[in-house]
Order: C-alpha cells, then structure tokens, then sequence
C-alpha cells in the first residue's frame, strides 16, 4: 500500500508555525509527490477558507491523522514561490519574526492572495477577417487611412495597439474597418521577445570623470554592495541607467526600488525615455490586475526593468541581475506595520543570494550605510560635482530670534522671495505640518484643543474648517467658544501650509501660488497637475511639505526658503537629528538644478547649535560624522542592534503585564550582560493614541546571532502566553520608528 501523503502549508494567519492538510479529495494520488513547494492550495480553516503556500509533501504528521482536514483544491500547479523567493521569504521570517504565513502573504499581488489564476490578461491584437484578406486592391481608394491599415495588416498576422500608435493610424479607423466586417480582434498572450535589436531609445550622456570613475567600479557580476554617494543633481541616476544598459546586455533583468513618494511619473518617464525594452513600474495607480499583469510580466522575462516601491523587492524575475535602491535611506523602506520588514535590508540579502551588484543611492546616507561602508563592508563611491553645469547652492542661515515674523515668514525672506520672483524664477517654500496650524489655544483661559483619544493636540484646518487629529484620524468641529470658559477668544498657534498659503497670497497677492501637501493632493492625479503648472516655468511660489523634498526636479526653482529648520533638532527619537539634516538637504537639493544657481534660506532659532551649525557650514557628512560618535557612546544602532516588542490595549494595566512577562521570560532564556540589555517596560512617546495606551521593551544587543536565537524562542512563548490574547503585540527588529 503506497504511504499516504499530507500537505504542509504556511497560512496567512498570525501563527507561527506550519499547518498539515490531507491532499484534496479529488487529487490523484499518483501526482502528489510531484506537486512543487510554493504553489497555492485553497484550504479550510475554521469557518472560513483560505490560500496557503505549500511548503512541503510528507507523509508523517506531527498531529493525529483523524484531526487533519482535506485541501479544498490546488490553485495552480504552476509555483507562485520559486525556490529563491520561498528561500528569501523564510529568511525574512526568521530575521524579523513574522509568521512565515503571513510573510508570503505579504509578497504576493493581492489577486493572486485572492485564489485568483496567475495568468496573464490577453491584449487585442487587429487582424483581417477571411473577407478582409480577400479584398481587392484599391477597394478602399476613398479612404487612404483605412488602406493602409488593411496594407499593414497584409504584410504582418497581426498588429497590437501600441503598433497602431506608432504607424500612427487612430483607433478608430481600426474600428470602422471592424464593423465592416474585414478586420477582427482576438486576444493573444504577451509573450517574450526576442532581445531588440536595439536597447536603448537614446545615447547615453558622456559621462564626467567623477561618474565614470564610480560606474567602472561597479562590477556587473557578483554580490557587492555599492554606496553611491552624491548630492542630489550629482548624476546618480545617470550612474543607474547606465548600470541597467550593462545588466540588460547580459540578458538579465534590472529592478528599482523608489521611496513611496519618489514614483513620480517625471521618474518613469526618464526610464522610458532611455530605454527600448518594455518596463514595469509598480505605481499607486495601478489597480490589481495591473500589478498582477506586472508581477506576471516580470516572472515571464517579458519586462526587463521593473521600478517599484517597497514591496516591489518581492517581484519575481526570469533572471535578475541587479538591484538599485534610490534615496536609500529614506524611511518608507521600512514597512511600519504587520510584517515589519526593511526593504533596503533584504535587498542585500536577495542580492547576496543570487550573487548580483546591489546600488545603494543617496545625498544623504543612512547612519547604518554611512557605517558599512567606512567598515568595508559596501564599496563608497562618491560624487563631489554637481552634474552638467548646475552649481551648489548657497546656503544661507536666518536667525529669526526676536525677528517680527509675518505669519512665520522673517522679512529677509519675503525680500529674498520677491526678489526672485522679480527675476522671474521660482520659488519653493518647505513648512513640514500640513493644515493650518498645530492647535487651537484659548487667550482668556489656556484651553488647548486635544484629542480625546490621544495625547495629542488637534490640528486646525481651514478647508474645510475642521479640527482633526493627524495621529488616530479624529475630526470635529472647530469650536467658536472655549469648552472650559466659554470665551470667544480662540487662536489658532503655530504655523501650518494652509496658514502659509494664505499669508502667501496677502503678501504676493499677483502671484502664483501652488500647495502641494496630503490635503490638496487627495484627488487623483491632483499632485500631476499641480506639477504641470510648475513645469511650465512661469514665476510662482510653491509651498509644501515633504512630499516636494523628494524625487521631483523643479529646474525653475532658485530659491528655498525653509520656515522651521529645528523640527527635528529636539525630537524624541534618537534618529531625529539624522532625520532632520537629510529633510534639510533634500529640500535644499531642489534648488538651483538647471543652468540657474540657486539659494537657500533657513530660518533657525538655534543657528548656533553644533548641529545647524555644522549641517550648513559643513554639510551632511559632518554631520554624521558627529552623529556617530555619540551613538556608539550611547550603544545605539549602527553600533548595536536594536529590537522593540510593543504592546498597546484600552487597559494600560493590560499592555505592561503583557510586556513585564516578555522581559521576565527574555532574561529566563538569556539573562542581561554586558553585551544585552532590556529596558522597560515604557511608555511610548505617544502613550495613549487612537484611544490605546501603548508600551514597549527596548532589547539592546552588541550581537546579532544570540539575539535572533533569543528572540525566535521568546516569540513562540508569547505567543502562546494568555497575556498575548488581551493586547495587541508585535516584534519589530530593527526599528526605525522608536514611538
Ligand atoms: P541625481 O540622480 O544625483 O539627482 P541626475 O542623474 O538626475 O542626478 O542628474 C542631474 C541632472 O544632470 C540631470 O538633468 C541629468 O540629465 C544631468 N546629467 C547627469 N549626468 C550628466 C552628464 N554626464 N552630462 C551632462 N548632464 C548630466
Ligand atoms: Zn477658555
Ligand atoms: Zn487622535
């Protein structure tokens, strides 16, 4: 009698251990031993169904056979997971203590998560009906574009839409010709290409010295880490696009990861612009089955570069052979949530893995990157110059300290920024709070607007007027009298974009002026078009947050004037200050990018605090390399690792009990040292916020390995610890948040 078989899957639930199904019912069992892990198999669980990856086919259960429920049904004996993937997947869900399940979950386009056929969606392709091919010549005289289109189709089987497009015969000819009955439609299956003749879609720029110095460094085959190091106008994607021509040559696949805010279409354009092979880029604009057509593209070989975010680092490729991160230090690369993984830092795994160079760019490197390469670890290749003719910027330092300041603005910078506008150049404001101001205070009684579910104020907006926590979403009505006395004497504190904005328009009634925050850019393609007045290049101020510090290029903008720059500098976070002088240098980097030179105006409080100090006089390495000190006094990251369990509930009472059993049985399996220590249970910055009161223990390591091994046996004990069941918990290794 052949041994039975069971299925061992990993399931999207938050548990961290495997399940076992009998092979479903109608399966042949002669086929069972070549089902391949990675597949998707729909099974029962509880009252509800769900998609699990098989991981294995075994025949001996750690549970009793009677208890084991039959699979409902294999999805597609085609893999999702290919080995490199399913391998890099558990590697993640050891490194960062996710459930595997949920891991997988994650790394996969949410139609296939849904049970969906991973099969590519056709695309119409034109074609002459049997009438069609038997037309006689000169048949359509009368209308030359419908003869050609029927002269193209004679010389080819079929043409696709983008064909149409560039014989430049509308659409609508085609379906004129449709409805005459000499041309169809069917849909066929993409598929690859041979290798185009050509690559690219233009020359590449001739380098400058600095960049070809850095690109022949970067060898095209085997696992290096590459820092490139460079301000931003310094010709860093130059580098990129020329690194991909040599991996497209090789016949191997590029993929570039982008921060969240960076995927402009200014970006994609550039990638398309150069090169002659079909690219994915992975944009918040697609809808599933466009991600899931990409993720398909990508894994067939058929796109050859993909450009994404985060959660891109888990497309499949045919045969990838380099990975780029642009503005690799910034936070997005972190998923804050669910499975908390860094995508910068799997990255190296994936390319280690599959023995590829991995590119690491960035004005401002990470304190971690700064580290590995000053120990060797990744290869630092920098870019001193500003590419093309573009100059520096010169910056310049306000001190505001009892200045009169006019809704936030010094008059040094209102002169500044009218003269520019004078000049007819642009202007670029940066204020990083949005709505109109912080809080709302009374003047008679000292009553500050709160939210009820957080500690936190509550921040005032004006379109439409409205008080809302940007911490847990809360929104009520802006009060017209004081809750606590009753006076009408309500005064909005502090500076927000809408508040600047407006005195923006008082003191420049004629001209121009373009927000671009969370708020104005809500609606769809709202921030493109925004940016389309902006490119046109007439005079005109744009006044923003972050969301303008990162990926765009304003070749019109000669002035930046920042209005706070010590947020940041007193931040609770010991990262603030590293956070803080890369916002600022990214702001700035926006100016002057053309041929015009540009300034930069911070206005400051503290311009003589050694941090200010040495960011503008000296820059962003100085910076850093007064950081770093500190932190390795302090035992911080990149110095030692870090790992945060946060617990947070209704009941306060409930999240340190959670997190007080955490630490007691932590030291039960790896007792402080000099080399590990625990801190907490504590609040955390924000201790109560979307009415929860949130806790958590710091793990301090000087090691990696005897940290993971702890960590992996704590997290099976809480797990499984009653407590876990009254909070909501979580592990995040490597935090990059520490609230
Ligand atoms: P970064 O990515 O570092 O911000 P870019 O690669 O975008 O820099 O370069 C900034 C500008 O300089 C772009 O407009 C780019 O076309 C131009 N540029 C880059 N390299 C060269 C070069 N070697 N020669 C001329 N122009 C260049
Ligand atoms: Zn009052
Ligand atoms: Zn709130």
């Amino acid at each position: 009698m052949p041994e039975s078989r069971l299925l061992e899957l990993a399931l999207p639930v938050p548990l961290r251990r495997n399940f076992d199904y009998l092979p479903p019912v109608d399966f042949p069992a002669e086929q069972l031993d070549s089902l391949q892990a990675g597949i998707l198999i729909r099974v029962p669980f509880g009252h509800q169904e769900l998609i699990g990856v098989l991981m294995a086919v075994k025949s001996v259960s750690f549970y009793q056979p009677e208890k084991l429920r039959p699979a409902i049904t294999v999805v597609d004996q085609q893999p999702a997971f290919c080995t490199e993937l399913l391998e890099l997947c558990s590697w993640a869900a050891d490194y960062y203590q996710s459930p595997l399940g949920e891991v997988l979950q994650a790394a996969l386009p949410v139609l296939l998560r849904q049970g969906e056929p991973a099969r590519m969606r056709g695309e119409p392709a034109f074609m002459l009906t049997t009438e069609g091919k038997g037309l006689p010549e000169g048949a359509l005289k009368r209308s030359p574009k419908q003869a050609a289109l029927i002269a193209e189709l004679q010389k080819f089987p079929y043409l696709l839409r983008q064909d149409l497009e560039q014989l430049e015969i509308p659409r609508s000819i085609a379906i004129t010709l449709i409805d005459k009955g000499l041309v169809k439609t069917e849909e066929i299956q993409p598929t690859r290409t041979e290798q185009p003749q050509a690559l690219l879609n233009e020359q590449p720029l001739t380098l400058s010295d600095e960049q070809a110095f850095a690109l022949v460094q970067i060898a095209p085959e085997g696992f290096k880490t590459y820092l490139l190091d460079g301000a931003t106008g310094s010709g860093k994607t130059e580098i990129y696009l020329q690194a991909i021509e040599h991996c497209l040559q090789k016949g191997k696949q590029a993929l570039v990861l982008v921060p969240e805010i960076g995927l402009t279409p200014q970006t994609i354009q550039r990638f398309q612009r150069r090169f002659a092979v079909p690219i994915a880029a992975l944009h918040s604009g697609l809808n599933d089955r466009e991600r899931l057509d990409a993720w398909l593209q990508a894994r067939a070989g058929i796109a050859r570069i993909v450009i994404g975010t985060r959660s891109a680092l888990f497309t499949p490729f045919e045969s990838l052979g380099i990975i780029i991160i642009d503005e690799e230090h910034d936070g997005s690369f972190k998923q804050q949530d669910g499975f908390r993984y860094s995508a910068r830092d799997l990255a190296a795994v994936r390319a280690q893995r599959l023995n590829i160079p991995l590119i690491l760019g960035s004005a401002t490197p990470s304190l971690e990157t700064l580290h590995n390469a000053v120990q060797g670890r990744y290869l630092h290749l920098q870019l001193k110059a500003r590419a093309g003719s573009a100059k520096p910027p010169e910056v310049q330092l306000l001190d505001i300290r009892g200045e009169i300041l006019h809704d936030g603005f010094a008059q040094a910078s209102i002169d500044a920024i009218g003269e520019t506008l004078e000049r007819g150049n642009q202007v670029l404001v940066f204020l990083n709070r949005r709505g109109y101001a912080p809080t709302l205070e009374c003047h008679d009684c000292g009553w500050l607007a709160n939210c009820n579910f957080c500690d936190a104020r509550m921040t005032v907006h004006q379109t439409p007027r409205h008080l809302h926590c940007h911490h847990c979403d809360h929104q009520r009505a802006l009060p017209r009298r004081c809750p606590q006395c009753n006076s009408s004497h309500l005064q909005p504190i502090g500076q927000g974009t809408e508040r600047s904005e407006l005195a923006l328009q008082e003191l420049f009634p004629e001209q121009k002026i373009i927000r671009v925050d969370r708020d104005s850019t809500r609606n769809k393609n709202a921030m493109q078009k925004l940016l389309e007045d902006v490119h046109k290049g007439e005079p005109c101020i744009l006044i923003g947050t972050q969301m303008l510090a990162k990926g765009h290029h304003f070749a019109d903008v000669t002035l930046v004037v920042i209005l706070d720059a010590d947020a940041g500098l007193f931040s609770t976070d010991f990262r603030g200050p590293e956070r803080m002088g890369q916002l600022l240098m990214q702001v700035a980097g926006r100016a002057g990018r053309a041929e015009k030179p540009g300034r930069v105006v911070l206005q400051s409080h503290h311009t003589d605090h050694p941090l200010v100090q040495t960011l503008v006089t000296r820059g962003y390495h100085a910076l850093a390399e007064l950081i770093l000190p500190e932190r390795q006094v302090t035992g911080l990251p990149p110095y030692r690792q870090l790992v945060l369990i946060r617990a947070e509930s209704k009941f306060p009472q409930k999240a340190t009990d959670f997190l007080a059993f955490a630490r007691q049985q932590a030291e039960l399996l790896l007792p402080a040292n000099p080399g590990l220590s625990y801190l907490g249970p504590l609040p955390a910055f924000m201790e109560k916020r979307g009415d929860r009161f949130r806790y958590q223990l710091q793990i301090n390591s000087a090691q990696r390995k005897p940290l993971q091994q702890l960590l992996a046996e704590l997290a099976m004990k809480l797990e499984g610890s009653p407590l876990a069941k009254a909070v909501r918990w979580s592990i995040d290794v490597d935090p990059q948040e520490m609230g």
